[in-house]
């Protein structure tokens, strides 16, 4: 089967940096998989190269059949594939409801802005008790929720998620993975970024392992799991931190 998105030999940087080296990276339609990796390994830089926010120096990126290195940037979530960027990125002077539907400004989504909105509500009742509250004034948990949501409003087929619990109580923790459980029942294909690794493996498929840009393993979340060297170095330094 085609994967629905595929990265070949990528490798990209910032001016004279080079981050990312020769990367092959798979994802079929419905998966769940991991990126794990060291502090500067590269994971965000690939989510972004992938999402077209860096320029790529060499190799391709196909998504649901299209060749996103010559895809415009903007038109990349118009394609399907859309990220939650670290550090949620709301606008803080606007609203809930106002982020949520800036989230729909894609040609994809525009049409179907109201359905998502309650799609968003239902997921988030939160979200729903704080719609007309600034962005700014919501607790750590409650914007990770809102940027989701707003990622949703674009009505993605696969959405990458760049460190969804950092800075969060392990209880908002809980809520945030027990959200992404709900969006793989949704048929919403994820590539996720986590420091709280042994949680994001156990919702995932399969994970890549990145060191200094280099995929230097691959597998089932079960397997590597399992794998003494990914336990030495990322299971076992979980650290949770309220906002
Ligand atoms: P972390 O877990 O700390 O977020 P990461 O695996 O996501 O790390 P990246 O943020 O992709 O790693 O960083 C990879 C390398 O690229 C690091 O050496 C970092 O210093 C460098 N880097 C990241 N962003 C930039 C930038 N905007 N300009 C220059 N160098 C950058």
């Amino acid at each position: 089967m085609t994967p629905l998105l595929s990265v070949d030999g990528l490798s990209a940087g910032y001016g004279d940096l080079q981050v990312l080296h020769d990367v092959d990276l798979h994802v079929a339609a419905g998966e769940v998989v991991s990126l794990v990796g060291a502090n500067g390994a590269g994971k965000t830089t690939l989510l972004t190269a992938i999402s077209r926010g860096l320029d790529v120096t060499a190799g391709g990126i196909t998504f649901d059949g299209m060749d996103l290195r010559s895809t415009r940037p903007h038109h990349v979530p118009d394609a399907g594939l859309v990220l939650v960027p670290e550090g949620r990125r709301l606008f803080p002077f606007l609203t809930v409801e106002e982020n949520l539907v800036l989230g729909a400004y894609t040609k994809r989504a525009r049409k179907d802005s109201k359905d998502s909105l309650s799609e968003v509500y239902e997921l988030f009742p939160k979200l729903l008790d704080r719609r007309s509250q600034l962005a700014g004034s919501l607790s750590g948990g409650e914007q990770q929720m809102c940027a989701l949501g707003r990622g949703l409003m674009a009505r993605p087929t696969l959405l990458a998620l760049d460190e969804p619990s950092l800075g969060l109580a392990p209880i908002v923790v809980d809520q945030i993975f027990d959200c992404i459980q709900d969006l793989v029942t949704r048929d919403i294909t994820i590539l996720i970024v986590e420091q709280n690794v042994s949680r994001s493996l156990e919702l995932s498929d399969r994970a890549y392992v990145l060191d200094q840009g280099r995929v230097v393993m691959s597998g089932s979340a079960q397997e590597l799991k399992g794998d003494p060297r990914l336990g030495a170095a990322y299971l076992g330094e979980e650290v949770a931190h309220e906002s």
